[in-house]
């Protein structure tokens, strides 16, 4: 059962915030509700002031231009992501990982901001926006802050939040030219959560086809999605070959802490991430190639 709770609707940012800067801890937001009302459900957040921010629709945009690079408004939902021409066009990555995230029913309410929020590791977007090196724009009734994505994960449901900050933005740059991005995620049936996913950026030098720089970032394999470092290092620097790829994944694979449960043991997934990393790797580099 749902403890009883005040509810507020603000329409504005700077509403949402004075909401937040009083009641600090007693206070929760909710964006689409797809996360937080199945932890409220259960018992696992039980705030005494709600903030339901959905209806803030300042906080409801996909922007892009070539120097500023991509802004999306932490109130997105999934599904125009998925949908948006411009994101198809410019990261074609965020809007195919869309198209696997859940139902078409969920991501018509969940949004961008309430799934980087809730701090699933298993969650898609962080991955890919990690790969993206994308940041977030916090604010606080004190000012903005901006935060590297790759950051923003403490701990299994846990992200940097101060009581007092929302999400207000996802900010993603330009990806420099020659540079291919995808996510591969395993899945048993369309929409399900993944079981593990592999999200890979490479950039390839223009003349010889060396790998300038590499990023792989991986869901559900620790109680944060997780850079794997170790194995990025292993493509810089290298002209890119199948079995290097294999050995990318290879040591992306010893750097999970994955857990073991009903979708699967913890060992299954460090092999399914040798296979990923190495599938979504391959795909990254075609798209290099023409990019
Ligand atoms: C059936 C089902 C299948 C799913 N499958 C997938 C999947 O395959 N992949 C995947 O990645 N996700 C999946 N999800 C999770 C889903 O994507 C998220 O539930 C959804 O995106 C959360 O967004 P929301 O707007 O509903 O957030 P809410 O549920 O409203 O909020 C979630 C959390 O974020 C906080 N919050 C929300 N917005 C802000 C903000 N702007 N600033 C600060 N805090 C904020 C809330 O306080 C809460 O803690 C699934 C969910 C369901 C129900």
């Amino acid at each position: 059962m749902i403890a009883d709770f005040e509810y507020f609707a603000p329409k504005t940012v700077k509403e949402a915030l004075s909401l937040l800067s009083r009641y600090k801890e007693g206070a929760k937001m909710i964006a689409g509700g797809q996360s937080m009302l199945v932890i409220m459900r259960q018992g696992l957040v039980a705030p005494e002031y709600l903030i339901d921010i959905k209806g803030i629709s300042a906080l409801d945009y996909i922007k892009y231009d070539e120097g500023k690079g991509l802004r999306i408004g932490a109130l997105t939902i999934h599904r125009a992501i998925e949908k948006s021409p411009v994101i198809q066009k410019h990261f074609r990555v965020l809007s195919e990982m869309e198209q696997n995230l859940a139902t078409i029913q969920t991501r018509n309410w969940g949004t961008i901001g309430g799934n980087l929020c809730h701090g699933d590791p298993a969650g898609d977007p962080a991955a890919v926006l990690i790969a993206l090196k994308a940041k977030l724009k916090l604010a606080s009734s004190g000012g903005e802050r901006i935060i590297e994505v790759e950051e923003f994960s403490k701990d299994y449901l846990e992200v940097a939040l101060e009581p007092d900050e929302m999400l207000t933005e996802i900010q993603a740059s330009t990806p420099p030219a020659r540079t291919g991005t995808a996510y591969e995620k395993l899945m048993v049936m369309k929409g399900d959560m993944g079981i593990v996913g592999a999200a890979v950026s490479i950039t390839l030098e223009p003349e010889n086809g060396v790998c300038q720089d590499a990023r792989i970032a991986l869901s559900n394999c620790a109680s944060i999605p997780l850079r794997a470092q170790k194995a990025e290092k292993r493509l810089i620097g290298k002209v890119i070959n199948d079995a290097l790829l294999a050995e990318a994944g290879e040591v992306a694979s010893t750097e999970t802490e994955p857990l073991s449960d009903v979708h699967g043991s913890a060992e299954y997934r460090r092999e399914m991430v040798k296979v990923f990393v190495r599938r979504a790797a391959i795909k990254a580099v075609e798209r290099a190639k023409t990019a």
